[in-house]
C-alpha cells in the first residue's frame, strides 16, 4: 500500500471531502490514477458493455433486432407477463460491474454508492409529474447485521439525493434468511425467495397509487426483483420498476457473481 493509499483508508471517513480535493481522483473499479472524481480510467471504461437497445420493453433482456421498435417484448414476458412493468441494467456482468459491486458489498468502500447511483440515474424513465417512491430490495436483519448495511439502500441513498425522490427502506422487509441464490438454478431461486418478503403494516397507505422503483445491485434471473415487485404491487402500487448496476447471463461474463 502506498502511503497514500494508506492516508486515504485511514482517514478519509474522517477527513472524506477534503482528501478528495487534496488527493488525485483514483477510478473506482482498477484504481489509477483519473482527471475527475467518480470517472473511470480510459480501458475499464472502454471494458464496460453497457446495455443498449433493442431491448424487451418489460424485462429489459436484449432482443435480436431493432426492427421490432419500442414496443417490442421477449417471448417470456408475452407468455407470461412479470409482476412489473420495466426493468432494466446497467451494464452487463463483466469486469467493471463485478469489481464494483463486490468493492461496495464485501469491501466496505460505500463511497462506490455514488458512483454506481450517478450512472444508475438514467435508467430512470420516469416522467416529471410521476409520483414515485425508490424502494431498495431489502437484506435480512441478519445479513445486515453481519455486513453492516444493506448495499441497494446505499445506492437508493445516494439515487434520492441526486433525483429528489424518496427513498423508503421499510415498507418491504426481508422476513426469510434465503441462502446465497447464485449456487442455485432458476426453479430452485424461485423457490427459495417465495414468501421471503413481506410488507410493513404501513406499506399500504405509502404505496397506494405510487410508481415504486425497486433498486438493486445485481439482476441474475428476476426471481428476487419479482418476488418483490409481487409484494408492492399487493400493497397498492400502481407501477413498479426496477433499476440494477448489473445484469448477469447474457453477452459478456457469465461466471455467477457472488
Ligand atoms: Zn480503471
Ligand atoms: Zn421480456
Amino acid at each position: 500500500m502506498t502511503w497514500i493509499a494508506r492516508i486515504r483508508s485511514v482517514a478519509k471517513p474522517l477527513l472524506g471531502p477534503v482528501l478528495d480535493y487534496a488527493l488525485p481522483p483514483r477510478c473506482p473499479a482498477c484504481g489509477d490514477i483519473v482527471s475527475e472524481s467518480g470517472a473511470f480510467c480510459g480501458p475499464c471504461w472502454q471494458s464496460i458493455d453497457y446495455i443498449g437497445d433493442p431491448l424487451c420493453k418489460v424485462c429489459g433482456v436484449t432482443l435480436p433486432s431493432q426492427a421490432m421498435g419500442d414496443e417490442a417484448q421477449c417471448g417470456a414476458c408475452l407468455a407470461d407477463p412479470p409482476p412489473f412493468e420495466r426493468a432494466r441494467a446497467l451494464m452487463h456482468y463483466g469486469e467493471v460491474g463485478r469489481t464494483l459491486a463486490r468493492k461496495l458489498k464485501y469491501g466496505r468502500r460505500v463511497s462506490l454508492a455514488r458512483v454506481m447511483a450517478a450512472q444508475m440515474q438514467r435508467l430512470l424513465a420516469l416522467p416529471g409529474d410521476a409520483d414515485a417512491i425508490l424502494v431498495p430490495v431489502p437484506l435480512h436483519r441478519w445479513r445486515i447485521w453481519s455486513r453492516g448495511f444493506n448495499q441497494a439502500a446505499l445506492i437508493g441513498r445516494q439515487l434520492s439525493r441526486a433525483t429528489g425522490l424518496p427513498l423508503e427502506t421499510g415498507l418491504l422487509r426481508r422476513t426469510k434468511n434465503t441462502p446465497p441464490l447464485h449456487s442455485l438454478g432458476l426453479r430452485s431461486r424461485a423457490k427459495a425467495v417465495r414468501g421471503a418478503f413481506a410488507l410493513a403494516p404501513e406499506a399500504r397507505a405509502r404505496l397506494a397509487g405510487k410508481t415504486a422503483i425497486l433498486i438493486d445491485d445485481i439482476w441474475t434471473t428476476g426471481s428476487t426483483a419479482s418476488a418483490c415487485a409481487r409484494m408492492l404491487k399487493g400493497g397498492g402500487a400502481a407501477r413498479v420498476e426496477i433499476i440494477c448496476w448489473t445484469r448477469v447471463g447474457e453477452a459478456g461474463d457469465r461466471s455467477p457473481p457472488d
